[in-house]
């Protein structure tokens, strides 16, 4: 899926494609591609935006909000 994230190193917002995401034991979000900021280049340095929060949370819980 596409997730909206922003570069934690230059603030860059950018769409990437992460495929399914996961989470660890430890409830930390695990992407199953790595997500480059087609700004600088920065590997896996990417926060959620707002945007992208509401879609995770959208994926992990959407079914117990319908
Ligand atoms: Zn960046």
């Amino acid at each position: 899926m596409i997730v909206s994230l922003k570069c934690g190193k230059c603030g860059f917002l950018y769409g990437a494609e992460i495929g399914t995401p996961k989470t660890d034991h430890n409830g930390n979000l695990i992407w199953e591609n790595k997500t480059v900021c087609p700004k600088c280049n920065d590997v896996d340095k990417d926060l959620l935006t707002e945007l992208g929060q509401s879609q995770m949370t959208q994926f992990f819980f959407g079914d117990l909000l319908k």
